[in-house]
């Protein structure tokens, strides 16, 4: 009965999604477009067939949220070129490993001799460098908001237990600069956002009320599972409907207006903003996180400084252009041919949350 009376609701919001967005259809002459911005919805969405079923009636655009497709070729070299160096370690999270750099990957640097390790975690490469005290430890951190609080802890554990030979390289970012750039450029017309709830755990709802403030559009902070994307869909759809700018919190369970002070109290602890690159996008001011120069010790950036490298070569990989909503996967030449996630051309389809690795698992014609 449980599993019937949930697919009888599943039913039931997919044809009050079909029936709102055919109705803004028919009076703004257009499907309406909404923008996901986390990688996990991303992958939900497409797991579930949800964005399948959508398809002709709602455009379901996939932002920059997915912290390994926005992570730059710079990082990437930075780190293979760190790796070179004696006596050191470079760990990080198993996706980064196939993710190019500007002329290769950190697992080719492995292949090629150096120290490249995956860890599950920040903590891992922390207890690593407790382990051999005479080794560097350097570790590469991406995310968003999610994420920076671990980074956070790990640093702090690595300040508690004094281990001189443990440093991050500090690639994450953050949510609202590049969703205030994205809507600044006016690339595509957008109707709504559905909201990170992971994200908005952290930094509480509160921190999404500038869409609708400053931008007029309505956001829905959602959970994960199909029938929360599907009430948030529903929701959004009816919020932007009405005309309504106003954010919903659909993932109240978890998420509060505040959000968690602890995690936030770690994150302004060890880092302050600062502008980053982000692939496919380019530089955007405040949108990263560098850790505060009281713990330079701990910065591997300070610690291990590695000059620009090489403008990364053309390879014809649209990923910037999937994660800023202009294209769907699919409309990439490279798509299921010569990009494929057994052969990934660019970190969209390497990423466990890329667009185009959730397009080609679940979505993919024929
Ligand atoms: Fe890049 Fe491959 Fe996606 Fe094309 S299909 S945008 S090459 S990751």
């Amino acid at each position: 009965p449980g599993a019937s009376s949930g697919r009888t609701l599943h039913e039931g919001l997919l044809k009050g999604i079909l029936s709102l967005a055919d109705t803004f259809a028919a009076e703004h002459g257009r499907e309406p477009v909404l923008m996901e911005v986390c990688g996990s919805h991303t992958m939900a969405l497409a797991k579930s067939g949800l964005r399948k079923s959508l398809q002709g009636h709602v455009r379901l655009l996939s932002g920059p949220g997915c912290p390994v497709c926005v992570t730059d070729q710079a990082d990437i070299d930075a780190m293979i070129a760190v790796a070179r160096g004696d006596n050191r370690t470079v760990c990080t999270f198993g996706d980064m490993m196939r993710v190019p750099g500007s002329s290769g990957t950190l697992l080719a640097a492995r292949a090629e001799g150096m120290d490249v390790r995956v860890v599950y975690g920040p903590m891992a490469a922390v207890e690593l460098a407790a382990a051999q005290p005479g080794r560097e430890i350097i570790f590469l951190g991406i995310g968003f908001e999610t994420t920076l609080p671990v980074l956070g802890a790990a640093l702090m554990e690595a300040e508690r237990r004094g281990l001189a030979n443990f440093s991050m390289r500090v690639s994450a970012k953050r949510v609202e600069p590049v969703l205030r750039h994205l809507l600044e450029l006016k690339e595509i017309q957008l109707d709504g956002f559905l909201l990170p709830g992971h994200v908005a755990m952290v930094t509480g709802s509160h921190a999404f009320g500038f869409l609708a403030e400053e931008y007029g559009l309505p956001g829905v902070i959602s959970g994960f599972e199909p029938l929360e994307l599907a009430g948030g869909i529903l929701r959004l759809l009816e919020l932007a409907a009405e005309g309504k700018a106003a954010i919903h919190n659909d993932y109240a369970s978890v998420v509060t207006a505040g959000g968690n002070p602890a995690a936030l109290a770690v994150m302004d602890r060890y880092f302050r903003p600062s502008a980053a690159l982000w692939r496919g996008i380019g530089p955007i001011a405040d949108s990263g996180m560098s850790i505060r120069p009281e713990f330079a010790g701990l910065d591997a950036a300070e610690r291990f400084p590695v000059p620009p490298g090489p403008a990364p070569k053309p390879t014809g990989c649209r990923c910037g252009d999937v994660i800023r909503g202009l294209i769907t996967p699919s409309r990439c030449g490279l798509f299921g041919r010569s990009c494929t996630p057994y052969q990934p051309v660019g970190p969209c389809m390497v990423s466990a949350e890329g667009a185009c690795a959730a397009e080609y698992a679940y979505s993919r014609e024929g």
